[in-house]
């Protein structure tokens, strides 16, 4: 797609670091690297974010993760790992091309702060909520 910045890298009109490619997926050093290893695994399709792709696409991307996330994890060391996938921009998404981040962790300072604010459960309010979605 023209513009997209991760469809120019995939394209090599661009550079990167390069850990992963294969026929569909293509995976390469974040550049800001928020933690070290700090790694990004993107369909080489261009889809706007995931809530746009399908079972067979989400199925592809994702399948590859694991093994690259075990890699990033043996070289870097790290103790843990998050796996974000960031969809709209209030939901943090800059880059309107379907990728799923991989932050190796290291320690609680390391630079990537995660947190839920939590509420207390209104189990009454979950279940309606629960059963709208089940139905939609
Ligand atoms: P988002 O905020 O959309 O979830 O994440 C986009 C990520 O893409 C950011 O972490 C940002 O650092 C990374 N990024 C943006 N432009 C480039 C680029 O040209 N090359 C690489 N390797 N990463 C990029
Ligand atoms: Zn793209």
């Amino acid at each position: 797609m023209a513009d997209c910045i991760f469809c120019k890298i995939i394209a090599g009109e661009i550079p990167a670091s390069k850990v992963y490619e294969d026929d569909q997926v293509l995976a390469f050093l974040d550049i800001s690297q928020v933690t070290p290893g700090h790694t990004l695994v993107v369909p080489k399709q261009h889809f706007r974010n995931l809530l746009e792709m399908d079972a067979d696409s989400t199925s592809q991307l994702f399948s590859r993760v694991p093994d690259i996330a075990r890699k990033v994890m043996k070289v870097t060391k790290a103790k843990g790992m998050n796996i974000l996938n960031n969809n709209e921009e209030i939901a943090g998404q800059t880059v309107f091309h379907t990728h799923v981040h991989l932050a190796p962790r290291y320690e609680e300072t390391d630079g990537l702060q995660i947190s839920f604010e939590t509420h207390e459960p209104d189990f009454t309010a979950l279940a309606e909520l629960a059963e709208k979605i089940a139905q939609a």
